[in-house]
């Protein structure tokens, strides 16, 4: 029978719950354990996917097409745990299932309320990861103890104890001991206050982890101890790591937090054997160069909004062994500042994908920089778009060439809407969404990077290249590389003129680990690396 490990949070929010668990995960697994993760947002939204990259950072996307927290992208970075639509579930997404119940008459005439209704729907999300071939399931509960929109949450985890048994569960709370300046010393209270709190509801936490800025001493582990009512040994420092999230697992490990949960859950595990990911960081501590490379989005300072695209920036360069410097460029600065301004100096340009008109025009002047001074250029999803548009406006001369999401009139719609999407009005979760299947021509640079002939990566998008164009662009050399099975969708352009200019319609970032970078990514840093070399050597250059 499966365990179950469910994380919450005090004190604030973006303590960092999410690494925490995806560093629980990547523990246990390498102690030989099959563990699931999964996320519980107590907002309405049905899944982030209508929200804006303000509002809620990356909209993180599944095989099977679900749009999820970014979290779960950690989960999916740190560990080799399989996620799926069941991972997540929002107030929204429970109370739709529940009302949904309640209309086809499901509840028999009773009234349908919180407890037992929403909450045996909680409960349900939970077992129903607790399959067979699953040793534990970590369940993280988002937001902070003490907010009234997650208390149906903190009541079903609470009951699922009584249901299963409380040796089969454990409670490990996440807060802060914050320093006071001021004062010269480091406060406990918060931490006091958040612990009674969920005690009120009823849960007694087993551990604590307690984010600390400068260290916790054996006083302070002690007396949270005596006021939490838990083990000082269950009492665990999780330091700021200022130079890299994936340190977390390291640090946590320092502190036996992987011995304590599988003493204290019972589980059969192996000795923990993380040389991996130790190798991991010593070469993202030692990196043998140093290249520059160019995001220009829309949400540039919104940290969050690009998550996956900088972590896998950061993959490829542990794989090739570069440290990258990522400049962070709003395509309206370059409007107003010039490409030159903003992009002097970059070894490789990236515009990511995106929504609406705001720095589109910035975006296209960066990809025609990158395309007329053969700096790498890779482009995700509206980079793909956008390269395309460059493409038609500056090298097949089209007057008014764009997509049809910012101009429905314009005379040669080279991006349009899919014939599936004319006719849906609902925004959530209408896109093309999930894994495809994408057939990569024989001798192109895509086929070269990825060393395959067929290969799956997801999607989030409406609009495509519109193929009554495609003639057109081939005669001007732009290459498609890259198709659906059938021929039909665009999924991978490239210039083979240029020394690495690809642009790909899926989103590849969603799968990146730190200890397997993504192919396109390596390629991309790998061509910025040459490039920066070749630059920094004038005289081999002469030669
Ligand atoms: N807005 C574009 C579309 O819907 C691109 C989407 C994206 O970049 N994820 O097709």
């Amino acid at each position: 029978m499966a365990k179950h490990i469910f994380v919450t949070g005090g004190v604030v929010s973006s303590l960092g719950k999410g690494l925490t668990s995806a560093s629980i995960g990547m523990l246990l697994e390498h102690r030989g354990l099959r563990v699931r993760l999964q996320k519980f947002d107590p907002y309405i939204n049905v899944d982030p996917g209508t929200m804006s990259p303000y509002q809620h950072g990356e909209v993180y996307v599944l095989d099977d097409g679900a749009e999820t927290d970014l979290d779960l992208g950690h989960y999916e970075r740190f560990t080799n745990a399989p996620l799926s639509r069941d991972c997540n579930f929002t107030t929204g997404k429970i109370y739709l299932s529940v009302i949904e119940k309640e209309r086809r008459g499901d509840y028999l005439g009773r009234t349908v309320q919180v407890i037992p209704h929403v909450t045996d729907e909680i409960k349900k999300a939970v077992s129903c990861l607790a399959g067979a071939d699953v040793d534990v399931v970590i369940t993280e509960i988002g937001g902070t103890v003490g907010d009234i929109e997650g208390l149906p949450f903190l009541e079903a985890i609470r009951q699922y104890a009584l249901d299963v048994g409380k040796t089969n569960c454990l409670y490990i709370h996440l807060t802060l001991i914050p320093y006071l300046k001021a004062a010269g010393e480091a406060k406990t209270k918060p931490t006091q206050h958040s612990v009674g709190q969920l005690r009120q509801i009823g849960i007694q936490p087993d551990i604590l982890i307690c984010r600390t800025e400068r260290g916790m001493t054996k006083e302070m582990a002690e007396k949270i101890a005596l006021f939490c009512n838990v083990e000082t040994r269950a009492v665990i420092e999780e330091r700021d790591k200022e130079f890299s999230i994936y340190e977390v697992p390291v640090s946590l490990v320092e502190n036996k937090l992987d011995e304590l949960i599988v003493e204290k859950l019972g589980l059969k595990a192996q000795p923990l054997n993380i040389a991996d990911w130790h190798s991991m960081i010593h070469r993202l501590r030692n990196p043998a160069s140093e290249i520059t490379i160019a995001v220009v989005g829309k949400y540039i300072r919104h940290n969050d909004a690009y998550k996956s695209i900088y972590e896998s920036l950061d993959h490829a360069g542990i794989a090739a062994n570069t440290r990258v410097i990522i400049r962070k460029i709003e395509g309206e600065d370059i409007e107003s500042e010039g490409t030159e301004r903003q992009l002097d100096g970059v070894d490789g340009v990236l515009v990511p994908g995106g929504f609406g008109y705001r720095g589109i025009p910035g975006k296209i002047a960066a990809i025609r920089y990158a395309r007329e001074n053969a700096i790498p250029f890779f482009g995700i999803c509206l980079g793909l778009q956008c390269a395309v548009i460059e493409f038609a406006n500056n090298v097949l001369g089209l007057e008014d060439a764009n997509t049809t999401e910012i101009d429905k009139n314009c005379r040669h719609p080279v991006v349009c809407l899919l014939n599936e999407q004319y006719s849906i009005t609902d925004k959530g979760g209408t896109m093309r969404l999930g894994s495809y299947p994408c057939q990569l021509a024989n001798g192109s640079l895509s086929q070269k990077m990825y060393g395959a002939e067929l290969v799956h990566e997801r999607h989030r998008h409406r609009y495509e290249f519109n193929n009554q164009f495609r003639q057109e662009f081939e005669k001007k050399g732009m290459r498609f590389s890259g198709t659906s099975p059938d021929g039909n969708l665009v999924e991978i352009v490239e210039i083979p003129s240029h020394p690495w200019f690809l642009a790909v319609q899926c989103h590849p970032e969603f799968k990146s680990k730190p200890t397997k970078a993504h192919p396109l990514f390596l390629g991309f840093i790998e061509a910025g690396k040459a490039r920066h070399e070749k630059n920094r050597s004038p005289n081999l250059r002469n030669w």
